[in-house]
């Protein structure tokens, strides 16, 4: 690896802790610098993101088998019933189909799903080509719906049209085709938005909330079904984990079902603590509180030992955070501070305004913040601060051991969940066997 060096036009992204807050803040939610080679993945990849969680959907990837690489082998997330979305579809287009179009092709595609499986719910999602050569996917879906009497979606997603985070829009707005014209009853309850149980984490919140005694109406997208989703219009509040991917369908659906919705996080003692209470106070169910209150109290108790324990191996290790949105790296920085780590590195591909102002407050000074970086800007600042672990997903791991630092995976490729208080074990002794891995030394 060679010498890293900063970009001109990316300095603005990129903010050096001073003393208390600048107030300054950085440049973010932007489109990415075009030759900077950001992390960020592209706006189809967004949008199958949120929506390749629902167990019984078909996904037609409409535009070459490159697209549709992207499939479930590469976002494991996990199901308690259909598999169907393990199987990935796609139109194949070619140079043929480019210059005559592709309509013809999305519609034998969708006969002949729709004849052999007979499903309820199939998304097409239009990637980059479909958004050059102009292929009607819209008017193909209605059509395709009306013929057979189910649910076809498009999703327009060209790569090109932005970002990660435009994807995240163009999911929700498919969310909210499917559901808004369902209207069931109104009854006590929440939907989860924006926990895709890439290893489970949607159970274990799903058995917190039970335990306290708060019905779960449906989960968007985590371990979802047709079924399920449709239901959601008749929860009383929404709780939004991935508040990058999520928050704007909560937005659209206090707006247009009257559903308000609260940010949560239960990567964490102190933040599944707060978000358990807090569902229960914004719900005026003071029941639920106290269950809240008692059962948050004797699972913070039980973890005391174990983290004492980690705590004596792990302080003092510097930590660099690389990940997707900023409630993600607020925890992190949170979980690394209890085991009296310092996090000296931290950046996320779709944090907004709001999120690096709480990320400024609670990181150290000349802590590094950075917004959409690549992977010049990481290595640079990995090393000058000496991190000792970088955690992140997929595509920061072979950054991390090309450089010689430890690596978490808190993204998609994990096969153990992070959530609550299960996942606070899980997370301590993954970073331990790395942090303090005896192949470090050899490295070095
Ligand atoms: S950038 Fe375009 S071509 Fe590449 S995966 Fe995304 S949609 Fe497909």
């Amino acid at each position: 690896m060679g010498n890293a060096s900063v970009l001109e036009e990316r300095k603005d992204f990129i903010l050096h802790k001073q003393e208390g807050c600048t107030g300054n803040g950085i440049k973010c939610d932007m489109d990415s610098i075009s030759g900077a080679v950001s992390q960020r993945a592209c706006v189809y990849c967004g949008a199958r993101v949120v929506l390749n969680p629902i167990t019984d959907a078909f996904h037609i990837v409409h535009g070459p088998i490159g697209c549709a690489s992207y499939t479930w082998d590469i976002r494991g997330s996990l199901t308690s019933g259909d598999d169907l979305y393990r199987n990935s579809f796609s139109t194949d287009l070619r140079e043929r189909d480019v210059i005559f179009g592709g309509e013809q092709k999305l519609i034998a595609a969708i006969e002949e799903i729709a004849k052999k499986f007979h499903p309820k719910l199939i998304f097409v999602y239009a990637t980059c080509i479909v958004g050059v050569i102009g292929d009607d996917v819209e008017a193909v879906c209605k059509r395709m719906s009306l013929k057979y009497g189910i649910r076809v979606i498009p999703v327009k997603s060209p790569g090109f049209a932005g970002n990660k985070s435009v994807g995240y829009k163009m999911a929700c707005n498919a969310i909210m085709e499917l559901i808004a014209i369902h209207k069931p009853a109104k009854r006590k309850g929440v939907n989860i938005l924006g926990d895709f149980n890439l290893a489970g984490e949607i159970w274990i919140i799903k058995d917190y909330l039970h335990k306290i005694g708060i019905p779960v109406i449906s989960t968007i997208t985590g371990d979802a079904s047709y079924n399920n989703l449709i239901e959601a219009p008749a929860a009383t509040l929404n709780i939004v984990q991935c508040a990058g991917s999520s928050t704007y369908l909560a937005k659209r659906m206090e707006e247009e079902m009257g559903i308000p919705y609260i940010k949560v996080s239960f990567f964490g003692i102190e933040d599944t603590t707060n978000s358990l209470i807090g569902i229960a106070k914004t719900m005026k169910d003071e029941a639920a509180k106290e269950r809240a209150l008692q059962f948050t109290k004797e699972e913070t108790k039980k973890l005391e030992p174990f983290l004492a324990h980690y705590k004596g191996k792990l302080k003092g290790k510097k930590a660099a955070i690389y990940v997707g949105g900023g409630f993600k790296a607020i925890s992190l920085i949170r979980q690394f501070k209890t085991l009296g780590m310092e996090t000296v590195v931290v950046g996320t591909q779709t944090g907004k305004k709001e999120d690096y102002e709480i990320i400024e407050s609670i990181v150290n000074k000349d802590t590094v913040i950075l917004d959409d970086a690549n992977p010049a800007e990481l290595e640079k600042y990995i090393k000058e601060k000496r991190a000792d672990i970088l955690v992140g997903g997929v595509k920061e791991r072979p950054l991390a051991y090309k450089l010689g630092v430890a690596f978490c995976d808190h993204n998609h490729e994990r096969k153990h969940p992070l959530s609550g208080f299960d996942g606070v074990i899980n997370f301590v002794k993954e970073i331990n066997r790395s942090v303090n891995s005896p192949v470090w030394k050899y490295i070095h």
